[in-house]
């Protein structure tokens, strides 16, 4: 059997001190995990579960990528986030099984065409085109879970030009990785190549062309990016 057209390459992050790659099969993206975000963003925390949207693959970024300034807006945000990324399967998984099925954890930034996302929620309509952009799912290199064993310890950053944008003690999440990863699994059968994008803290707002912007987490490799021009 043969393609009718050359498909896409296999949506990868790189994984630190490793020449493998991780190939991406789903990317979930929770919603309103930091209390103070939800509340900046004119909402509350539904405490009774997370809730989540998803992004595709092939709209991975990483470091170095060209990332131009996406078309259809005029507010497009930044939002870093801690990212998880499943190692073994989970299906209908209590959170204290988790830790043992988790690959390992990266940076990134959830980019976000923030008005046409409030369009969407005016009118209740997907978000979509707020969320799933072209190059907006921007993850830095994995650290495998048993490297990086200081997210009760360590705060997540985001500096723009050198100034911080957001930072916040990870222990300021809502719903813990393994709590987040069990309601996924209670809806699909997780596997290898999912990742996880586990909410942003307060601070977003929105990035031009020609500005850098530095994600961090303690103990994860640095992601440094520049916003490119329009096209
Ligand atoms: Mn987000």
């Amino acid at each position: 059997m043969r393609f009718c057209f050359e498909p896409r390459p296999q949506p990868s992050v790189a994984v630190a001190d490793d020449e493998s790659l991780y190939p991406v099969d789903r990317i979930f993206c929770i919603g309103r995990n930091y209390a103070a975000h939800a509340a900046e963003m004119g909402n509350t925390v539904d405490r009774t579960a997370p809730f989540f949207f998803t992004k595709s693959p092939c709209h991975l970024a990483k470091q170095g990528d060209p990332l131009p300034y996406p078309p259809g807006t005029s507010d497009y945000h930044h939002e870093v986030e801690l990212v998880v990324a499943l190692g073994k399967p989970l299906f209908r998984a209590e959170p204290s099984s988790v830790a043992d099925a988790l690959f390992g954890y990266a940076v990134g930034l959830d980019m976000t065409r923030r008005d046409l996302q409030a369009q969407a929620k005016d009118k209740r309509r997907p978000w979509d085109a707020g969320k799933d952009v072209e190059n907006s799912a921007i993850i830095g290199p994995l650290t495998r879970a048993k490297d990086w064993h200081a997210l009760q310890d360590s705060s997540i950053r985001l500096d723009v030009n050198g100034v911080t944008r957001q930072h916040a003690p990870l222990t300021e999440m809502v719903w813990t990785v393994e709590e987040l990863v069990a309601f996924l699994s209670s809806l699909y059968h997780l596997k290898p190549g999912d990742l996880i994008m586990t909410g942003t803290p307060a601070g977003v707002g929105p990035v031009g062309a020609g500005d850098a912007l530095r994600a961090s987490i303690d103990g994860l490799p640095t992601l440094e990016v520049r916003i490119g021009d329009a096209e």
